[in-house]
């Protein structure tokens, strides 16, 4: 990296950093005035009196209570976007597909989130004490739904998949795919660039309805084999079973996350700590006040949580690394790709040993340069 790329480098880390301060103490002075102001159960009980308790309803109050706790967020989006993307030279968003984007967003969330929350809410008077179990269960199949249908119905929404041309770069990963026995529909080029200029490359769906996905700026990035050694990076993910171990991890969160509910739902002290009046039983109404303070203060925990998957997720990068080493039977064309893409994205290349191993969910470049030097 040059010496004038590596200051913008220094200069984009820090600058995102700053922000995310900010962002960090706004964040916990809105938690702790509507957990401590009384807002929620007086809009709870305001809620209540003016639409009744149906589930509906009820749902209908956590719906609203979710957007209007992500309304500030939209402003540190917009900054983040248009003053601190754009000044790096990374957006090419317009306000316009901004604001559509978000649109869409809130239409899915009407569409999909809501009735999922009338359901979970319906299995509490249904399946009485175990009706965490059935929710998870219920979040959990919908999530698997989610993974199969969102290639096709989701991702279109927001951008426009077309089929890679043919020529050598289509010839050159197919038969990768082929030799790697890693069954693909179809290898389809995402036009990332509509919105910025970071890149990527990613695959979606089960069995043959799997697709592979590569942004337009990661093919105007990078040379043909180092685009193919990127996407032996990817395939070393699934061959590895990455991808399923962390659906495993994630389902592993949502069941601990209704159990944890339920256990809140049966703590009066809880309630009465933040306002709300405490009635035991299995309905909608009783649970909803725990779901409410689950949601907010869950990511008090998590927090401690996120460095321990990092470790995993960082371990996951070390072996798709060497997975693609040993495919491509040299190491060089996915240490220049890793080289070119920390450039253009303008990488931290030196965060503090601390930092990175509790928020990196990926090693650095030097570390997987090492790392590869030694497999090679
Ligand atoms: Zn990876």
């Amino acid at each position: 990296m040059d010496e004038s790329t590596y200051r913008r480098s220094v200069d984009y880390t820090l600058a995102k950093s700053r922000f995310g301060n900010v962002v960090n103490v706004f964040d916990a002075v809105v938690l702790i005035a509507v957990l401590f102001s009384g807002l929620l159960p007086w809009g709870f009980g305001k809620f209540n009196a003016n639409f009744g308790s149906s589930i509906w309803a009820t749902a209908g109050f956590l719906f609203v209570v979710g957007i209007a706790l992500s309304i500030p967020g939209l402003a540190f989006a917009w900054y983040a976007q248009f003053r601190i993307e754009q000044r790096f030279g990374f957006n090419t968003t317009s306000i316009k597909m901004w604001i559509v984007d978000r649109l869409k967003g809130l239409l899915l969330a009407v569409l999909l989130g809501y009735p999922l929350l009338v359901l979970v809410l319906k299995l509490i008077e249904w399946a009485g004490a175990s009706w965490w179990l059935w929710a998870a269960g219920v979040v959990v199949a919908f999530q698997l739904l989610l993974l199969l249908i969102a290639p096709a119905i989701i991702m279109p929404l927001f951008n426009k998949f077309t089929p890679l041309p043919q020529g050598a770069l289509r010839e050159r990963l197919f038969a990768l795919a082929q030799r790697k026995r890693f069954p693909t529909g179809s290898i389809e080029v995402m036009d990332g660039s509509k919105r910025s200029r970071h890149s990527n490359a990613f695959f979606t769906g089960f069995g043959r309805f799997r697709k592979i996905v590569l942004f337009d700026t990661l093919i105007a990035q990078l040379t043909e084999l180092e685009v193919e050694s990127v996407l032996a990076h990817e395939i070393g993910h699934y061959k590895k079973r990455h991808v399923i171990k962390m659906l495993g991890v994630s389902i592993a969160g949502i069941v601990m996350a209704f159990a944890a509910i339920a256990w809140l739902a049966r703590q009066q002290w809880l309630y009465h700590t933040f306002g709300f009046e405490y009635q035991p039983g299995f309905d909608a109404p009783n649970v909803v006040p725990a779901i409410l303070l689950f949601a907010l203060l869950a990511g008090t925990i998590t927090f401690w949580i996120l460095p321990l998957i990092h470790i995993w997720s960082r371990h996951f990068e070390y072996e798709a690394d060497a997975f693609a080493a040993a495919t491509m039977g040299e190491t060089q064309s996915l240490i220049q790709a890793l080289r070119k893409l920390s450039e253009k994205n303008l990488s931290n290349l030196i965060p503090h040993p601390l930092y990175s191993s509790f928020y990196y969910s990926h090693p650095t470049l030097l570390e997987r340069e090492r790392a590869l030097r030694v497999a090679g």
